[in-house]
Parts: C-alpha cells; sequence; structure tokens
C-alpha cells in the first residue's frame, strides 16, 4: 500500500504521518524532513537548498525526484510507502509515477488534508514559535502559500483525474482527523 498525504503548508501533515507510520508500518518519505537533515549535515544538496527553503520556494524538481528515487529504491521489501510533502508539482507527480512503474509498485490513494488558509497561518506562526523551522516566519510563509497555489494544488487535479484522491477534513482534533484517514484507508484495504 502506498499513499499520499496532501495538503497545504500547516496542514498537519506531518502529525498525521508520524501515526500512520506507525500504524500501518510504512516507509515514512518526507522530503522536507529529508532536505531539513540535509541542511544540518552541511551535505552539497543542503547548501544548494538552504536559501531557497528559508525563503519559502520550492527546491527543483531534480533535486527532490532523485532523493525519493533512491529512497523508494533502497526499501523496496517495504510493505509500503507514505509520502508526505511529495509531490508538490504536476511535474514531480509524473514522475512520481514513472519511478513507482520502473518498480512495479503504484500510488493507491492520495489522502488531502482540507484546511482553510486563515486557520494554517495562525497554526503556523504559533509552531514557529518552537520549531526552530527558518521557514515559519510570515514572510515565508506566505511565500510557501503562493507557492502552494500556482505549483502545488495543481497536484491535486492530476489526482482527481486517476481516481486517486480523497478528500479529509483537516480542521477539528488531530485524533479524529487520524481516525477519518484510517477509516478511509481501511476502506482501500478492503477493496484490494
Ligand atoms: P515541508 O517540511 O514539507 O513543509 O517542506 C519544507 C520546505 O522544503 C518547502 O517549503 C520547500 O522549500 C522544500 N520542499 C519540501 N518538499 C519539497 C518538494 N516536494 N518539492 C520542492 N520543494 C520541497
Amino acid at each position: 500500500m502506498n499513499i499520499i498525504l496532501f495538503g497545504p503548508p500547516g496542514a498537519g501533515k506531518g502529525t498525521q504521518s508520524q501515526q500512520l507510520k506507525e500504524k500501518y508500518g510504512l516507509i515514512y518519505l518526507s522530503t522536507g524532513d529529508i532536505l531539513r537533515e540535509e541542511m544540518a549535515a552541511g551535505s552539497e544538496i543542503g547548501n544548494k537548498v538552504k536559501d531557497i527553503i528559508s525563503k519559502g520556494g520550492l527546491v527543483s524538481d531534480e533535486i527532490v525526484v532523485s532523493i525519493i528515487k533512491g529512497r523508494v529504491g533502497d526499501n523496496l521489501n517495504a510493505k509500503g510507502f507514505l509520502f508526505d510533502g511529495f509531490p508538490r508539482t504536476v511535474r514531480q507527480a509524473e514522475m512520481l509515477d514513472e519511478i513507482m512503474n520502473g518498480f512495479s509498485l503504484k500510488i493507491n490513494a492520495v489522502y488531502s488534508l482540507e484546511v482553510p488558509e486563515e486557520i494554517l497561518i495562525n497554526r503556523m506562526l504559533e509552531r514557529g514559535k518552537t520549531s526552530g523551522r527558518a521557514d515559519d516566519n510570515i514572510n515565508s510563509i506566505k511565500h510557501r502559500f503562493v507557492e502552494y497555489n500556482e505549483k502545488t494544488r495543481p497536484v491535486l487535479d492530476y489526482y482527481k483525474k486517476q481516481g486517486n484522491l480523497v478528500e479529509i477534513n483537516g480542521v477539528g482534533e488531530i485524533s479524529s482527523i487520524f481516525d477519518n484517514i484510517c477509516k478511509e484507508i481501511d476502506l482501500l484495504a478492503v477493496s484490494h
């Protein structure tokens, strides 16, 4: 079972993913986490992306796609993958399908967490007080939404056309949102 947790910045993808990967035994691939690790390690990739990330821009498709291809290839015996924060452009979504095809795998479902923008901005400013993330400040947050609306939102249509999109209300208690995602995943498991 290979699934994508989709949603705008601050929608709760990371929080929900932590519980989902445990419950379903999935390999968790968050491009944001991987890129932050690269920055912390001072690697070549990390140095290349740090200015873009701190300003809230999107890193190039080539960089994130090659990271994902490597991680999927390294874990071919996994029960499944949980992608968080990837794909973020239609090109990335197309490349992900190619990568998965190449390994005789496919994306089974995309869960989109729906949260209105004004709630998101407040959540992220709140998170910025403790997250230590260079991009949780108002200017970078605004730029992340511009990038999301222009480049990432169209990814929803890509998966809608494939019939893989499931919308989930992302407002409310963390545990009830989790339960709703689990219900959908369990339906998917039954239908396969
Ligand atoms: P996140 O932790 O998912 O909010 O990602 C933090 C930042 O990392 C984003 O604002 C982008 O700068 C970069 N990033 C993470 N994933 C991607 C991706 N799939 N494509 C491009 N940039 C990404």
